[in-house]
C-alpha cells in the first residue's frame, strides 16, 4: 500500500514540486539495521542449524527448534535482544533438553558458536552502501536499532558506514513510545517521522501509530518473533519498496 503524504500548500505554492519542500519535509530520515543494511537474521539461522546437529543425538530438529524459540521469549524481558542473549537461551535449551547431560565441552561448542556470531564480519546488503551515500548528502540520517548496546555499536563502527550518519539510538525495543521519544529528542514532528526498515512489527507499524510514515524493505527471512498477521498488515497503511535502492527516488518524488 502506498501513503501519500499532503504537501504543504503555502510551500508548494513557493517553490513548486522541487527538491527544497521534499528536502524539508523528509529532512530526517531513520532507518533500522539489520536485516535493512546488513545480513543478520540469516546468521542467527545458520548458528541455529550448528545447534540443532550438536543436540541431533539427542532430540529431532523441530522440537528443537521450538524449544529453542519458547526459551528466546521467556528471556527476553530479562535479556533483551541480541547474540548474548541468544547464546543463554540456548545454553539452557541445550542442558533441558538433554535433561543436564549436555557435556562441558558441548556447552562450551554453543558458547564459541556465539562468539563466532559476535566476530562475524558484518555484510552489507545490496545496493546499501551507495544508497545511504546519496541519501546522506541530502538528509540526515539516523540509525535506530534494537539490541545489544556493545554488539550494535560495533556493528554500526565495522560497517563503515557510521560517518553517513547523523545518530545512531540503540534501543531495547521499539514500539510507539520509543519513536515518539526520538521524534521529540531530535524536534521532528510525528508526521515527518520516516522509518526504513524490514520488521513490520518494529520498524513500520509503530512509526505508522504514531501518524509517521513506515517503509518496509522486506528482507528474505524474518524471525517469527517479528512476524505480522494479513489482517494486522490490512489495518495499518505504509509503503512497501522491494530494495533499498529504491529509496532515495521515491523519497525524490514526494510520495
Ligand atoms: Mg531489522
Amino acid at each position: 500500500m502506498v501513503v501519500q503524504p499532503a504537501l504543504d500548500a503555502s510551500s508548494a505554492g513557493q517553490a513548486g514540486f522541487g527538491d527544497d519542500i521534499f528536502t524539508s519535509m523528509h529532512d530526517v530520515i531513520a532507518l533500522d539495521a539489520d536485516d535493512t543494511l546488513w545480513r543478520n537474521e540469516d546468521l542467527y539461522r545458520d548458528t541455529q542449524a550448528e545447534f540443532r546437529a550438536l543436540l541431533a543425538h539427542y532430540h529431532d530438529p523441530a522440537w528443537i527448534d521450538a524449544r529453542l524459540y519458547e526459551a528466546e521469549m521467556r528471556n527476553l524481558p530479562h535479556f533483551g535482544y541480541g547474540i548474548k542473549a541468544f547464546i543463554l537461551s540456548m545454553v539452557e535449551t541445550a542442558v533441558e533438553l538433554t535433561e543436564g547431560r549436555i557435556t562441558g565441552a558441548e556447552v562450551q561448542r554453543v558458547v564459541e558458536l556465539g562468539r563466532a556470531m559476535i566476530q562475524a564480519p558484518i555484510e552489507l546488503l545490496d545496493g546499501v552502501h551507495e544508497t545511504v551515500v546519496s541519501l546522506a548528502e541530502r538528509h540526515e540520517l539516523v540509525i535506530v536499532t534494537k539490541g545489544d548496546l556493545l554488539e550494535q555499536e560495533s556493528k554500526v563502527e565495522r560497517s563503515g558506514l557510521r560517518e553517513h550518519f547523523r545518530g545512531v539510538e540503540i534501543v531495547s525495543r521499539k514500539d510507539r513510545r520509543t519513536y515518539e521519544a526520538i521524534a521529540r529528542r531530535r524536534g521532528i514532528a510525528p508526521q515527518d517521522f520516516v522509518m526504513v526498515g524490514n520488521s513490520l512489527r518494529s520498524d513500520v507499524l509503530p512509526v505508522v501509530a504514531m501518524g509517521g510514515l513506515g517503509v518496509h524493505i522486506p528482507y528474505h527471512t524474518t524471525w517469527a518473533h517479528e512476524e505480522v498477521d494479513e489482517e494486522e498488515r490490512a489495518r495499518h497503511v505504509y509503503v512497501e519498496l522491494q530494495s533499498i535502492r529504491e529509496l532515495p527516488e521515491w523519497i525524490a518524488s514526494g510520495a
